[in-house]
């Protein structure tokens, strides 16, 4: 850039629509990628991942992480594999978090046949990318040189996400990642923003509310105890990161109040049983009111009943295990993983449930399932759907639309430009007039592939 004040950012990807972050910053002779994701609907992983990115990678100096979904981290191997060799920047959780969930995503494109998967996604690449990675706790800054300073804040969206901030010529520029639902039983509080001059922010939700969260506890104990009643098998897809260990987290006060009856739940996830276990060891920052349960003596990820099956075996046996039972498994929006063959063996009949407690993503068979499609092509087998489906959206890990604005208020009065992403067009149209309306903010819906020049 010939001026030095000026910023170009390229929304590379995850722009109208969720999944696939990946925005490049480029000014004063320095090049920032904020998250490297997988483009994700249908498939695990669409065929465009395979295109080449936009950029050079080798040319790139810092690549930042918000956080450890897939989404967010996915093609990172795959950006070591065209040549990145700079450093990669994220929160403590977040690195172990992305080792886990890298590993099992090589695991899951494995079986993609139409991909020479190996050239971008071997061991190699996901071992260099972990040799480059530094981490920063929240509030810590990282000064790089030309005047570029960065650091995070609590998003409140998953363990370890972090907002990135960036101070440049005495302007401040906000990437959200992903912002939480808070309060989350575990998570502390999304932070506040102020005096931001360009924010970049995820809107998911950005037309819709979520139902009430006392609601949400209550709808879970009435399914799970219909579900009892009814003698049947109760199945969850779940989103292994987060959404897993808030609702082991709900459940085990369930359970521990006497607020369901006894019965068998399982979590049949090697990746949520792994994640968990991550949960446990950082959680140093969770809310104050998890961790007073937690220095009470409560173990607030085990409970009676609970039975975690790791093995293909252990998962096989869940079949043959009495009703009533609750099985979790991934993944949450049904696009893979053990859920399938749950939901083979257990949509059929009436005695049974199914509860969808996230987004599911146009395409996949999860949204199938949400919209009432009662005929399902599940591995190869024609599927009738008989078992009752049932929803709760207050589970969901994204701010709603009256929340993000709210978020946004908090800054109106200094920011310049809002740029809406990570939410399908319809979603980040709906929240751009709105925040027009309600705060008189300049909202503005960007395209994938757009470059955008900020003036600082
Ligand atoms: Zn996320």
């Amino acid at each position: 850039m010939d001026n030095d004040t000026k910023l170009k950012v390229t929304f590379c990807s995850g722009a109208g629509t969720v999944t696939g972050a990946n925005f490049l910053i480029e000014g004063n002779g320095k090049k920032f990628l904020v998250d490297c994701g997988l483009i994700q609907g249908e498939k695990v992983a669409e065929d465009l991942n395979w295109d080449k990115f936009p950029y050079e990678a080798s040319t790139i100096d810092i690549l930042f992480i918000t956080h450890g979904h897939i989404d967010h981290i996915g093609r990172i191997p795959k950006l070591i594999a065209e040549g990145f060799n700079g450093r990669i920047i994220s929160t403590i959780p977040t690195k172990e978090i992305t080792e886990v969930m890298l590993a099992d995503t090589a695991h899951l494109l494995s079986r993609d046949e139409d991909h020479n998967l190996a050239e971008i996604y071997s061991p190699e690449n996901i071992k260099k990318a972990l040799s480059l990675w530094e981490t920063i706790e929240y509030g810590q800054k990282l000064n790089v040189d030309h005047g570029f300073q960065f650091s995070y804040k609590d998003s409140g969206h998953i363990l370890g996400s972090g907002m990135l901030e960036i101070i440049y010529n005495y302007r401040k520029i906000v990437f959200t990642g992903d912002l939480g639902n808070s309060p989350s039983p575990l998570l502390r509080d999304t932070e506040k923003i102020k005096d931001v001059d360009y924010l970049f922010m995820e809107s998911c939700y950005g037309d819709r509310n979520h139902e009430d969260r006392d609601e949400r506890k209550n709808k879970l104990m009435e399914i799970i105890k219909q579900n009892y009643d009814r003698k049947g098998t109760l199945i969850i897809p779940t989103f292994s990161l987060e959404r897993t260990q808030e609702l082991l987290y709900e459940i085990n006060t369930l359970v521990e109040w006497n607020l369901i009856p006894k019965m068998s739940i399982f979590l049949d996830s090697p990746l949520a049983i792994k994640l968990t276990a991550i949960y446990t060891k950082y959680e140093k920052y969770f809310n104050p009111t998890a961790l007073k349960i937690i220095r009470g003596g409560d173990e607030i990820f085990n409970f009676i009943g609970l039975k975690m099956t790791d093995t293909t075996d252990e998962s096989k046996a869940i079949l043959h295990a009495p009703d009533p039972k609750i099985i979790m498994a991934g993944s949450g929006m049904s696009n893979g993983g053990r859920i399938l063959h749950h939901e083979k063996n257990y949509l059929p009949y009436a005695s049974n449930t199914i509860l969808l407690i996230g987004y599911q993503s146009v395409g996949t068979l999860g949204r199938s399932i949400q919209n009432g499609t009662k005929k399902l092509h599940i591995m190869g087998e024609d599927i009738h759907v008989k078992a009752h489906v049932e929803m709760i959206s207050g589970y969901s890990g994204h701010k709603d639309s009256d929340h993000l604005v709210e978020f946004v208020a908090d800054t109106a009065n200094t920011v310049k430009k809002i740029f809406l992403l990570m939410g399908e067009p319809k979603s980040a149209m709906f929240l751009a007039q709105k925040l027009k309306d309600n705060l008189g903010v300049n909202a503005y819906t960007p395209i994938a592939g757009e470059q955008v020049v900020i003036d600082c």
